[in-house]
């Protein structure tokens, strides 16, 4: 079906308003049945028929009619990414119930309305937005909640985009990028960017938008639709499905974005979605009208892998360098997100099994790292780290307790006995992903016993330096180091605050052939190919110290001690560094330049650690808001004040800072995922002469600030600024003293 929007030749907004209420399919079905069954029903069937004019139509009928597509987004606000980018295109609006953004198509913003006779888009030229219907009722909760925002941070009253003619119909693929380059408002540095890509794909043979090479996710989709104008949409802001299998979906890449009785809209990056319905109606089903929405490849199979996990497994993710593998002899646990999706925990019939996976499989989809399984009064009590904080999952009678128990032994290979501390692993594959399980059984008082399980997810551990969210300088500082053929590496902070994560990226972005890579971990949480890692083993009499001694005789470029506990070790790392290693260690301290003065009070010879340090590193993790649900609100003028005196900002905020607020996405929290502050101090000869002169903390401080240095609680305000996160998030650093 050929669909077309900002092009339709018959244009949908000049036709006469339609003057009904849409409601929701599920309220229409009296409707459509053929009989009225009581009085009430017949009623309201017969005032239907007499006055047409209040008679409701379902959306998709009304989408249909004009040529549009019907949409329920999943949550009821507009993305924040969506709100910038109204900001960017657009004007305060000039009348009544304008059309709502509600997401975007890489430069292009999605508008949504109800009533598809609406004209008000806040100047945002046809051809940059896609526009699509809503139920009334999203669409007023989504109009009031942008109202409040907009009321914080008004849009400017013109906007000099607005008078920007389409592109010319006929365009070819290179003509549509310079005509992109030459009219979409862009930043310097997106130019420059563009610029390179439009000369990377010059002489490309491209047919199709999925021939461009290095877009950015949707850019191509983007440009289709400034030729096209067909139909297309952001796989983001679609919903959870359970009418296809996500294998079918996955094989061949589509999505579905709106079901209704008589068509499906069907995300696809090529308009023939034949291969799929063949196989759709060859497992059986009835044949259904399917309508290609383009979208990017990529995020339809996010999508697909998203609706799998129900919300947190939220991207598929490819870990280039650095392929994970499972060790052959550790228990592999299916569990099948489909089934999954049907148990009902308080049914008395579940298996014991039954359960045990769909507390697995929950607390992996919260976004849990660690499950915990205890006897609390009678009951069977499960709890999940979720964001840094234990949350109840399940609970059920005590009596279930010891099945439970026995099973995850089962699973991890443990031994039965109650009154040993034990120690295995077991690994569980939810879908495609694969996660691995760290049990750890404890005897309590009573007979009775506690696990602890760490879910090590493999495909989130091993991060590329570009995920850390490094700003420029700190990304410099970290090339430059690990850069180096010899030196001390020191990352601190307390258990939870992500210095593995950050020390297995530092090492993974110099996984290459021509270095040598050892490590003496305890435990070794991901393995990752290339890098040869070896695990403390006290029966054996390999510890830190030892163990360290020994890598040496193998001739290492690069080597990552695991935590420098001691004097012993403490010394052998130093020693490795100033004898052309490059040794990474972490260390209990508060702060960065603690941990200078932890070395030394341990003994280390001041002359030595000097000549030794490259960098310090303190590290914490504090929640990030969802992106989902923050709220903008203009920072309070004494909020202001105290970011001026810290050197955050220069001038008046013109930007908001967010708040949390609740939705689907974070269970209600605010807050999904976390952001690490990093405080980096790099040694620099100067600093390397005051920490050998023995200078005492607050010269250091000074030293440091001048240098460039932001303690956590400046990167804090600097995240808040940013609005990945909250002052409520900061200030419980704040016993840790800002520099
Ligand atoms: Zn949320």
């Amino acid at each position: 079906m050929e669909s077309e929007n900002y092009r339709n030749t018959e244009d949908p907004l000049s036709e006469p308003p339609v003057k009904v209420g849409i409601e929701s399919a599920s309220r229409m079905q009296g409707l459509d049945s053929e009989l009225p069954i009581n009085e009430e029903a017949a009623d309201e069937v017969s005032a239907a028929r007499v006055e047409p004019a209040r008679m409701a139509i379902k959306l998709e009928e009304l989408a249909e009619r004009h040529g549009m597509m019907p949409v329920r987004v999943p949550r009821n606000s507009c993305s924040a990414a969506a709100e910038n980018l109204l900001r960017k295109l657009g004007r305060s609006p000039k009348g009544p119930e304008p059309w709502v953004p509600i997401g975007t198509v890489g430069p292009l913003i999605i508008l949504g309305h109800y009533n598809p006779s609406f004209t008000e888009t806040w100047g945002v030229p046809a051809c940059l937005t896609v526009r699509v219907l809503l139920e009334q009722g999203q669409y007023t909760v989504i109009q009031e909640d942008l109202e409040k925002r907009v009321a914080y941070n008004p849009l400017p009253e013109s906007n000099a985009l607005e008078s920007l003619e389409p592109p010319p119909a006929g365009l070819d693929h290179h003509e549509i990028m310079e005509w992109f380059a030459t009219n979409y408002p862009m930043e310097e540095i997106e130019a420059e960017k563009f610029g390179r890509l439009i000369s990377e794909n010059t002489g490309l043979d491209i047919e199709r938008f999925t021939d461009y090479k290095g877009f950015p996710r949707h850019m191509g989709v983007a440009l289709h639709y400034l030729r096209t104008g067909e139909f297309c949409f952001n796989p983001e802001e679609t919903g959870s499905q359970e009418v296809f299998p996500d294998q079918l979906l996955e094989k061949h890449g589509v999505y579905p974005m709106f079901i209704s009785e008589t068509r499906i809209y069907m995300l696809a990056s090529s308009p023939a979605v034949y291969a799929f319905e063949d196989e759709w109606l060859s497992m059986g089903h009835d044949p259904i009208e399917m309508v290609p929405v383009m979208a990017d490849l990529e995020a339809i199979l996010a999508a697909v892998a998203r609706n799998r996990g129900k919300g947190a497994l939220a991207q598929v993710s490819n870990v280039e360098v650095g392929e994970l593998s499972l060790s052959d002899n550790t228990n592999l646990v299916d569990i099948d997100p489909i089934e999954m999706a049907r148990v009902n925990p308080q049914n008395p019939n579940n298996t014991p099994e039954q359960l045990i996976h769909w507390i697995l499989y929950r607390a992996v989809t919260s976004r849990g790292s660690d499950l915990h399984v205890e006897k609390y009064f009678n009951t069977a009590r499960f709890r999940a780290r979720i964001d840094g904080s234990l949350k109840v999952i399940h609970s059920c009678s005590e009596e279930m307790l010891p099945r439970f128990i026995a099973l995850f032994k089962n699973y991890s290979n443990m031994g039965h006995a109650h009154q040993t501390l034990q120690d295995a692993r077991f690994a569980m594959s939810i879908g495609k992903k694969r996660i691995d399980v760290r049990v750890s059984a404890v005897p309590c008082r009573k007979e009775n016993q506690k696990l602890t399980m760490r879910f090590l997810d493999k495909q989130d551990g091993i991060k590329e330096l570009s995920e850390l969210n490094l700003s420029q300088r700190q990304s410099t500082i970290i090339t430059q180091t690990m850069a180096r053929d010899q030196g001390l590496v020191l990352v601190t902070g307390p258990t939870g605050s992500g210095k593995t994560t950050t020390l297995y990226a530092f090492l993974n972005s110099i996984n290459e052939d021509t270095i040598n890579i050892h490590t003496i971990e305890d435990p070794i949480e991901y393995e990752i190919e290339g890098i040869n890692q070896t695990q403390t083993d006290a029966f054996n009499g390999i510890d830190f110290a030892t163990g360290l001694r020994a890598l040496l005789r193998a001739d290492p470029d690069v080597m990552l001690v695991g935590e420098s506990r001691d004097a012993e070790t403490a010394m052998a790392s130093i020693n490795a560094a100033l004898t052309g290693h490059l040794v990474l260690t972490t260390l209990h301290a508060n702060d960065s330049l603690r941990a200078v003065s932890r070395l030394i009070s341990m003994g280390v010879e001041p002359y030595l650690l000097s000549d030794a340090l490259a960098l310090s590193q303190a590290q914490r993790l504090v929640k990030r808001l969802c992106p989902y649900c923050k709220r903008p609100v203009q920072a309070p003028q004494e909020l202001q004040e105290f970011f001026y005196r810290n050197g955050i900002i220069k001038a008046q905020m013109q930007e908001p800072i967010y708040e949390k607020s609740g939705c689907d996405e974070c269970n209600e929290t605010g807050y999904t995922g976390r952001v690490a502050l990093m405080e980096m101090t790099p040694v620099d000869d100067q600093m390397a002469e005051m920490i050998s002169d023995g200078a005492p903390m607050s010269e250091l401080r000074k030293g440091a600030a001048a240098r460039g240095v932001l303690s956590l609680y400046q990167e804090g305000m600097i995240q808040v600024v940013a609005g990945n996160t909250t002052m409520e998030e900061i200030q419980r650093l704040s016993h840790f003293g800002a520099m």
